[in-house]
């Protein structure tokens, strides 16, 4: 025969693991929350990464640029000097220079056009990146966002499972609920009270003692496991 305590301390339990659930799922948001925000920032990071990489690319042009333009003015000006200098000496060895600065702007005008090249290829696919990339973050923004959500109705939730927990602790006697508390202490794991299933206890599935078992039936005392400290009742 079952304590009438214990019917009303199945209850109280039923309650409290409800109440623990919904203080666990409130205690992992922060962690989730976290985990979602440095997903966000490492997206960040890989688009601020690729973008600096196309950047590189077009202060290279840029510099081959510059190089290119200083040469045109060295032409520019040897061949001012060429109308100025007196011996043929002279002018051939700036008809030299000359000749090698056009040569170095051909070579510095290929590189150039290469490197035109690969910004337009790195244009491409960081815009492909970034596109992707940006669908993520959204979609994890939105996660953030349904997080908050759910976080809001948890906090709802523990009101009325803390309310609904104390309700049925005031139904116990103090010395039952003693016994529970004490109980819920030693265990690490719910349930905290089981039911003896033929002679074994159902928290620990371990065979409780004849002593244990015949109180159980009997019904007269609140009960624990001799293996595991659980509370226990025979039905
Ligand atoms: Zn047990």
């Amino acid at each position: 025969m079952i304590h009438p305590q214990i019917e009303k301390l199945l209850i109280v339990q039923t309650k409290d693991l409800a109440l623990q659930k919904v203080q666990q799922e409130i205690e992992r948001i922060p962690n989730d929350r976290a985990r979602i925000e440095t997903l966000i920032d490492e997206e960040k990071a890989s688009i601020e990464s690729a973008k600096s990489e196309l950047n590189a690319k077009e202060v290279e042009r840029n510099d081959l640029d510059s190089q290119i333009k200083s040469k045109e003015s060295d032409i520019a000006k040897f061949k001012t000097q060429q109308l100025e200098v007196k011996k043929n000496e002279e002018y051939r060895a700036l008809t030299h220079q000359i000749e090698q600065a056009q040569s170095d702007i051909s070579q510095l005008e290929e590189k150039e056009i290469e490197i035109m090249y690969s910004i337009d290829e790195a244009k491409i696919s960081f815009e492909q990146a970034k596109a992707e990339i940006d669908q993520r973050i959204a979609e994890q923004t939105k996660q953030l966002s349904e997080l908050e959500a759910r976080l809001k109705q948890l906090k709802e939730d523990v009101q009325s499972a803390e309310m609904e927990y104390t309700n049925a602790r005031e139904t116990v006697e103090p010395s039952t609920l003693e016994t529970y508390d004490r109980t819920k202490s030693q265990i690490k794991r719910p349930p905290y009270i089981s039911a003896i299933e033929v002679q074994n206890c159902a928290g620990c599935h371990l065979r409780v003692s004849n002593d244990v078992l015949g109180l159980a039936i009997a019904g007269e005392e609140i009960i624990a496991c001799d293996q595991c400290a659980r509370i226990v009742y025979k039905t």
